[in-house]
């Protein structure tokens, strides 16, 4: 079943004033340029909702969208963008650890990885320390159809193997493409039995 209404709802820059949690919370995060808006444009099939590729590591805002009347889609800043200072990148980190841990209604964290590139030590330890903080999370593997079958396959085995070095389970894994909509129903589908649970 595909979204019917997605309506931005706040941007802030200070965790504390995020909205109170009332309606179940999932956070989409992942290194500038991995295809973050792209990804929340096409699950909520607006074009614009998320604006896709301002300048990277501009916005450190944590932004709430309302879905359906019923449950807030939360696009947080890229990371690991090169050209930010140390002072910058510290901000950064208090801004989504504060926000991380202050959310009773976060319901699982969606982390954007770039199925064309290895995996990188800086999403490894992000998601190590959502492990450590014991905040669920998903992989979600972008611009998927730039691969063939066979070269996304291997990417994906080589993923898995990477994170059971460090893990006794790999976590779950979406395979998306912002340009064939694919993953859109799998994430979807994902997310509507958690609603449900929310509520009860
Ligand atoms: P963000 O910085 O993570 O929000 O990334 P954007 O959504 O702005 O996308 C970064 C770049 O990747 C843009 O040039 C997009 O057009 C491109 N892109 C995003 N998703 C896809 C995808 O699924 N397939 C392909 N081929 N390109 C994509």
């Amino acid at each position: 079943m595909p979204v019917k209404q997605a309506e931005f709802f706040v941007s802030n820059s200070d965790p504390a004033k995020c909205p109170k949690p009332d309606r179940p919370e999932y956070a989409f995060i992942g290194r500038s340029n991995v295809g973050k808006s792209s990804l929340i444009n096409m699950l909520t099939g607006r074009s614009s909702l998320a604006k896709i590729s301002g300048k990277p590591g501009k916005t450190q805002l944590i932004n709430h969208f309302v879905i359906d009347n019923e449950w807030y889609l939360v696009d947080l800043p890229g990371y690991g963008y090169a050209q930010v200072s140390k002072t910058e990148r510290e901000k950064f980190a208090a801004l989504i650890d504060g926000y991380l841990t202050g959310r009773s209604n976060l319901l699982c964290i969606f982390v954007l990885v770039d199925s064309r590139i290895e995996p990188q030590k800086i999403d490894l330890d992000f998601m190590y320390n959502l492990g450590e903080k014991g905040l669920p999370f998903v992989i979600v593997f972008t611009k998927t159809e730039k691969l063939g079958p066979n070269k996304l396959q291997a990417a994906l085995d080589a993923y898995r193997a990477k994170l059971l070095e460090t893990w006794e389970e790999a976590p779950q894994f979406f395979i998306t493409s912002a340009v064939t909509a694919a993953g859109r129903e799998e994430i979807l589908s994902f997310i509507r039995p958690l609603n449900a649970e929310f509520r009860k």
